[in-house]
């Protein structure tokens, strides 16, 4: 395989599937991207089209570099589904888009207490990040005062870092995010230019990459990625790959379609634990700094395969996602442990600590109150998969 470092051109599968995947040498591929090479749109592509004989010659070229970058950390990331429902956008794949008929909660965004208390669990899972999501196309000035309110409040009782996930942001918003101590802002490309008006019609891909431009301008972080399994073809996963390695973007949420009954992707979704794989060693090569973090559709695609996405990715969401469930938190940390990785990053709690993979509520035998209610399986967040026109990052916003 060649490893020029040529940029990427386009290529049709057909030009890139058999022969190089019967020619990549996925270990000389590890070396070169260690010593700098940008993996090409031919060479992502192969690794996708690779068949399940190469998949563990594969995971391991994504763990050389995953290794080098981040040794055996895993960082855990928190959502809060602040704001639901109420949406009025089309993204298909969305519980709470104007043209779902998903059952899902509607909700403004929440009382200062209320996100305290997400905090709170947030720190007791381990979390090194908040993540602060809203269904919107973007933030309206009342809630980016609430954010501008509550962020500041949360950095200094729990030291926690804040992402927050908002929708569509003008240059200006971004810079009163910057100056109310967010440290980044997720919003997600979701798949390629060329795939997104299949998936969207009510923005565009370049509405987001605008966004993602004031981000970075205002002096934050930038947090994008994308849903895999919404019919895009693998080309269109490479191209959006490789569009987040020109954002230069810090983190990158990959979510796997959790097909939501009453949207119109409720059909929609084939992938195989092995197609994640892929799929995740493919981001970790084309981003090897780059945080990459399992997200939405993890523990329905991934199953029993999950510990293996931990060998290119190096970050997970614990507890719950948007509209959908996660596992039990214990379960991702007995996960990790088996690894042989350990969680880093989280928080120590100033007072009351719980025990290590506990959270409060959980040891006292309680629903974990009022968070329960705002996340996951009850709430809706950007019901799709990480979506949220905010950018959906949200592990899925499923
Ligand atoms: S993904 Fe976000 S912007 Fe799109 S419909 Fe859902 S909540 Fe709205």
């Amino acid at each position: 395989m060649s490893t020029a470092t040529t940029e990427p051109t386009a290529v049709s599968r057909t030009a890139a599937s058999a022969a190089n995947a019967a020619e990549i040498d996925y270990r000389q591929l590890a070396s070169d991207v260690l010593a700098g090479h940008r993996v090409t749109a031919e060479q992502a592509l192969a690794i996708l089209d690779s068949p399940d004989q190469d998949l563990l010659a594969v995971l391991d070229a994504a763990f050389r570099v995953r290794r080098a970058h981040f040794g055996l950390s895993v960082q855990l990331y928190f959502l809060m589904n602040a704001k639901s429902g109420l949406c009025p956008e089309d993204c298909n794949y969305c519980s709470q888009s104007k043209v779902s008929e998903a059952p899902v909660p509607k909700y403004n965004i929440l009382q200062r207490d209320q996100l305290m208390a997400a905090a709170e669990l947030a720190a007791a899972r381990q979390a090194k990040t908040y993540c602060l999501v809203i269904s919107a196309r973007g933030p309206n000035e009342r809630e980016m005062k609430a954010v501008e309110e509550i962020v500041p409040e949360i950095k200094a009782k729990y030291g926690l870092d804040i992402c927050a996930c908002l929708g569509l942001l003008t240059a200006e918003q971004a810079q009163r995010l910057k100056a109310c101590g967010v440290d980044r802002v997720n919003h997600n490309l979701n798949t390629s230019e060329e795939y997104y008006a299949k998936i969207c019609t009510t923005h565009t891909h370049a509405d987001r990459v605008q966004t993602l431009h004031h981000v970075r301008d205002a002096g934050l972080e930038v947090c994008s990625g994308g849903i895999i399994g919404m019919g895009e073809t693998h080309q269109d996963v490479v191209a959006m790959a490789i569009q987040l390695r020109e954002l230069a973007a810090e983190s990158i949420p990959v979510n796997f379609l959790n097909s939501i009954d009453g949207t119109p992707l409720q059909n929609q979704s084939e992938l195989t634990p092995q197609d994640c794989l892929r799929t995740l060693a493919m981001f970790r090569l084309v981003n090897p700094t780059s945080e990459l973090r399992i997200s939405g559709g993890r523990e329905l695609h991934l199953r029993t395969l999950q510990p293996l996405g931990l060998y290119a990715a190096n970050s997970l969401f614990v507890g719950d996602y948007l509209t959908t469930s996660g596992q039990p938190p214990e379960q991702d940390y007995q996960m990790i442990r088996d690894l042989g990785f350990e969680v880093t990053g989280g928080v120590t709690l100033p007072t009351e600590a719980a025990p290590a993979g506990h959270d409060r509520a959980a040891k006292n035998g309680q629903q974990p109150m009022p968070v329960a209610s705002m996340t996951s399986e009850s709430s809706g967040g950007c019901g799709g998969n990480g979506a949220c026109g905010s950018g959906g990052q949200c592990g899925g916003g499923q």
